[in-house]
């Protein structure tokens, strides 16, 4: 692979009247592919058809083939964590820095089997121009959607995105006969804390006992914040057992650990209960078996662990 360095291309509606004007866009007589102009009017017209990235960026790849061939589009936003590409990659690229109005986009690199010619790359730039906006409302809506489905206190997933993920994944177990585990977690005596050192320290035991948890779980485990200091794990393919030793680890690494904020030191523990979905269970009434569970859990003297099915 070549390395090279990324071209910054800040576009703003000036900057684009601008670049129309300049002399590589008059038609070349001995262009074969589509005009440079007409490819951009497409672009824009299609690509306000979707504010979801894949699709804008296959869509914007297919236009842009139709001036300058190229056989895969990169898109990368580190502070987005957004990493995708189009197509198959090559050894020769071309890559842009897109920035709007200030606002750096990330960078898109093109590439394909030969080398780009000094008129093809300009090309590439002024099309970037038909993909700058649309980038940008797409970026702000996947920040909005993620917005939607996170808790902002500890940036785990909330109670709206884990009641449509236990539906979606009950259906699955169900349908492709595997097993499916839900762990109810909740903090002891959270209230104490609050009352002792001030609810802006429960925030912060709360957010360290999310981290705790997301440690030890899987790329697969789904994992929410429910409410107050109630959290809810749901483990694809996972039994009752497996549930069990995870949820075991979790008390054990969060009863272990004394946490300091602003020098008083709280030793915190966690309740839970574990449920596996059964043949008769729904979405409501396996949440329920473990919610019953954790009420055991705390009446037996909290710290601890119980699972529904046993005793
Ligand atoms: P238990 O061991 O029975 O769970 O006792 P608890 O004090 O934790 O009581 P419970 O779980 O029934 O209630 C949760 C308490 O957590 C109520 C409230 O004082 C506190 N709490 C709920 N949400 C928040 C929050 O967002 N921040 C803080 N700091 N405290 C919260
Ligand atoms: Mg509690």
């Amino acid at each position: 692979m070549q390395t090279e360095t990324a071209k910054t291309i800040d576009f703003s509606a000036r900057s684009i009247e601008r670049a129309a004007t300049l002399a590589w866009l008059k038609p070349d007589p001995r262009e074969q592919r589509q005009r440079p102009y007409d490819t951009a009017l497409r672009t824009i017209a299609l690509l306000q058809t979707t504010l979801e990235l894949n699709p804008l960026l296959r869509l914007y790849s297919r236009e842009v083939n139709t001036t300058v061939a190229h056989s895969s589009i990169h898109y990368r936003n580190i502070g987005q964590g957004i990493d995708l590409r189009v197509g198959r990659s090559a050894r020769y690229r071309r890559t842009f820095r897109v920035v709007v109005e200030k606002q750096d986009l990330g960078r898109l690199t093109f590439t394909r089997g030969k080398p780009f010619t000094p008129r093809e790359t300009a090309l590439l730039e002024f099309l970037l121009s038909s993909l700058a906006y649309p980038l940008r409302n797409a970026l702000q809506y996947e920040d909005a959607f993620q917005a939607s489905l996170t808790d902002p206190l500890t940036g785990v997933y909330n109670r709206s995105m884990m009641e449509t993920a236990l539906r979606r994944e009950v259906s699955l177990a169900r349908r492709h006969g595997v097993p499916l585990s839900l762990i109810i977690l909740d903090i002891d005596k959270l209230k104490a804390v609050n009352d002792h050192y001030g609810h802006e320290t429960g925030d912060r035991l709360i957010k360290a006992i999310a981290e705790s948890v997301a440690g030890s779980l899987r790329k697969t485990d789904i994992f929410s914040r429910f409410g107050g200091d109630e959290f809810v794990l749901l483990l694809s393919n996972t039994d009752r057992q497996g549930a069990t030793v995870l949820a075991e680890t979790i008390r054990k690494r969060i009863g272990g650990i004394t946490r300091f904020f602003d020098g008083e030191s709280i030793k915190a523990s966690v309740s839970m209960g574990v449920a596996a979905l059964t043949a008769k269970d729904s979405d409501k009434t396996f949440f329920a078996r473990a919610d019953r569970a954790l009420y055991r859990a705390k009446s037996a003297g909290r710290n601890c662990i119980k699972v529904a099915g046993t005793r």
